[in-house]
This record gives C-alpha cells, sequence and structure tokens, in this order.
C-alpha cells in the first residue's frame, strides 16, 4: 500500500484502490438531496455566489463532521441539479467549479485515527466493488490529488475512538495489513480464510499466540442459534471482504482481536439477508447491516464466550443507558454479574438457553431487540474470560 500525507500526517484509504466505483450517469443523485456543499477555496464560493448571489445565508461550519465551511443545500435538490440530475456548474463551467466536497464524494468522510487521518466513503453513494485496478477516480492516487487539490485540513476531523485493546500507533500498521491481504480473499467462498487472518494478526499485534479455527466455531454457533442455514454467496463474500477495512474503522472502539469474530456474524446475516424475499444484495447491504446491528453482531459473535463485568464498572450504569429492559434480559445480566464470582463462568449462550422460550430460535424481534441491548452492555461494561 503506498505512502500518502496530508499536511505532513499519514492519509490512509483502508480500502483497495481503483475498486470502490460509482456512476452518476445512472445514479437518481441521492448526494445532490440535501447534502452541504463542502467549500474547498474562496474561488469556489465566488463562483457559487455568482450563480446563487444568496447562497451564502446557508453557509454551516462543518462538512462531513470535519471543521470546513460548506453550504448546505435544500433536501429536494441542490440549487444546481438540473433536470438530467447533472451538476449545473460542471456542465457549464467545467469540474473545477464544482465545489471541493462534491468532487471528493462519496471519500468525503475525514476521520482522525491517532496521528493518521482515514478517509471513510460515505455509503449514501451506492458504491460498488470492482476489481483493485490501482487507477480511475477511485485509485488511491486521484483520491490524493483531489484531496490535494480540494484544500483539505491536516486536521479538525472528528477523532475515531481508540481500540480498547490497542493504542492507535499499534493498530494502524494492523488496519493497514488487514487491507493489504484482503486481495487474495477477494475471491474465496466464505469470508473465513480472511476472518482467521484478521484473528492471527491481530492476535500478533497484541504478542499473544493463536492458532486457526476458532472463527468457524463462532460462524458455526451464530448460524445454530439464530437457525439460519444460508451461506452468503461469492458476491456477498466479495463485498465483504473488499469493505473490511471501512468496516473495521467504523467500529473502531471494539477490541482488535474481536473484530474478526463480529465480522463472521455480519457474513451470516448478509446471507440472510439475501436470501430473504425480494431482497437485492449491493455492498451497501453489508454497511447498512453493520451499522443498525452492530451490538447484536456483538452478542452473536460472543455466544461461546464466557462474560464477566469489567473490574470498577457496575452493569447498572449500562443498563440505565437502553431504551427498555425486559424482564429475560434483565436476568441474563443478573447471570452475567454472577458469572465473575464463580468458579468457572458460564459461556454466553448458556445463560441465554436458560431463559427457555426468550431466545429460542426461530428469535422473535422481541428477543433480537433483547441482543441488542445486551450487546451493548457487553461492548461498554463487560470483558470475557480467555478460553
Ligand atoms: S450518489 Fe454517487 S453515483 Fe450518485 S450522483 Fe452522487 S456521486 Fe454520483
Amino acid at each position: 500500500m503506498r505512502a500518502y500525507l496530508l499536511g505532513g500526517r499519514p492519509l490512509v484509504f483502508p480500502f483497495f484502490s481503483g475498486a470502490l466505483r460509482y456512476d452518476c450517469p445512472s445514479c437518481e443523485a441521492p448526494c445532490c438531496k440535501g447534502a452541504a456543499l463542502g467549500i474547498g477555496s474562496s474561488r469556489e464560493l465566488v463562483t457559487i455566489q455568482e450563480a446563487q448571489p444568496r447562497s451564502p445565508l446557508f453557509a454551516v461550519p462543518t462538512f462531513q463532521q470535519s471543521q470546513r465551511l460548506a453550504l448546505q443545500t435544500p433536501a429536494e435538490r441542490c440549487w444546481f441539479l438540473d433536470s438530467k440530475r447533472r451538476c449545473r456548474l460542471e456542465r457549464v463551467i467545467g469540474r473545477q467549479a464544482k465545489p471541493a466536497g462534491c468532487r471528493l464524494f462519496p471519500f468525503v468522510r475525514f476521520r482522525n485515527a491517532g496521528e493518521t487521518v482515514v478517509v471513510l466513503p460515505d455509503f449514501l453513494c451506492p458504491i460498488t466493488i470492482g476489481a483493485p485496478t490501482g487507477v480511475g477516480p477511485s485509485s488511491h492516487d486521484a483520491l490524493a490529488l483531489e484531496i490535494h487539490h480540494s484544500q483539505v485540513g491536516r486536521s479538525g476531523h472528528k477523532e475515531l475512538p481508540v481500540p480498547r485493546d490497542l493504542p492507535w500507533a499499534d493498530a494502524m500498521p494492523l488496519e493497514r495489513r488487514v487491507v493489504e491481504e484482503a486481495e487474495r480473499h477477494l475471491f474465496e467462498e466464505s469470508y473465513l480464510p480472511y476472518a482467521e487472518l484478521q484473528h492471527l494478526l491481530a492476535l500478533a499485534a497484541l504478542g499473544i499466540d493463536g492458532k486457526t479455527g476458532a472463527l468457524a466455531k463462532v460462524e458455526e454457533t451464530v448460524r445454530r442459534f439464530i437457525g439460519a442455514t444460508d451461506k452468503p454467496s461469492r458476491e456477498a463474500v466479495r463485498e465483504v471482504v473488499a469493505l473490511t477495512g471501512v468496516l473495521r474503522l467504523q467500529a473502531s472502539s471494539l477490541p482488535r482481536r474481536e473484530v474478526p469474530a463480529v465480522l463472521v456474524a455480519l457474513s451470516v446475516f448478509v446471507a440472510v439477508a439475501e436470501g430473504m424475499r425480494g431482497a437485492s444484495r449491493t455492498p451497501r447491504t453489508a454497511v447498512s447491516i453493520w451499522e443498525a446491528q452492530l451490538p447484536l453482531l456483538y452478542a452473536l459473535a460472543h455466544l461461546q464466550s464466557r462474560p464477566v463485568v469489567k473490574s470498577g464498572v457496575t452493569l447498572r450504569e449500562a443498563v440505565g443507558e437502553l431504551p427498555t429492559v425486559r424482564a429475560p434480559l434483565l436476568k441474563v445480566l443478573d447471570e452475567v454479574e454472577r458469572n465473575g464470582r464463580r468458579g468457572v463462568a458460564q459461556p454466553l449462550e448458556d445463560i441465554l438457553r436458560a431463559q427457555r422460550e426468550a431466545f429460542a430460535a426461530p428469535l422473535s424481534a422481541d428477543a433480537v431487540a433483547m441482543l441488542h441491548g445486551l450487546g451493548r452492555v457487553l461492548i461498554r461494561a463487560c470483558t470475557f474470560v480467555p478460553l
């Protein structure tokens, strides 16, 4: 992976060069409806103001959670979106007249990961996954050049939470290695081999010996627990592999040694989503499940693990943050609390099974909602007894 800098800080693209594609001519242009126009230079502002003299009244101080002047356009459509869903500024004056944020879109989410600035795509855009050609508008070279032309600041970006088990100085080399290794797993039948590799790389970064095979058990357990036998298609596996670098950083607070198991749970859910009546899977399927269901995936990825409450933490605080807490979940949390005092801590699946029907497959919507709550408490207040 080539090295790029942004104002002297390492700049990292956690995805293959040239593989994340988008096709504006065939698109409904959601990026031009209700989005803010990220301003790169005063020249852009002059051009916009000449075309829309009142537009400065809609200025806002941030763009995509970075400190950058922007103009908030109407929810219906941008002032410059024409009837053919093309940008009038680009059509009449040329590409350089487009605001910097629009030229960079969908690669506009800049985040601080310690000393490094990472670039995350905005999945409002119907991104597809192509071959990692290293050329084209989403190649790292092209993006780095556009970022330079767009005068993206070296600071003022939102902080990504530090992984719970590794400081960024050690975690970022791991993240880069995980993306580098992904290419040879693009055409696998299953996500497991890549997940196993991620797990071993994380253990190595933590100075812990590890062996393969742990994640096959996770996959089998998740499937059994939710009552699903679906296997992801090769296309679905390819999409999760290609987006792994981005997804891992979107969940940066999670311990690096635990993320591969959670990604395995994701691959099971992508397979389920794919098999549903009327479903159409795209790369955004995996992203939306990851963003909406992460606490659930976290709980399911730890069914074989033995949860205990972290020292100095009470479950009460974590439970207090949950929207609603139903009786079966309270009983589960009581058992988790007792786990710390037991000679041998119980695996999470056994604790859940003891609640009989409440968590029996096929899982009810109530059960899944409770598992969401459990996942949030586990992330917030628990750790796991090593097997
Ligand atoms: S959402 Fe993506 S593909 Fe659609 S118009 Fe915007 S940049 Fe182009």
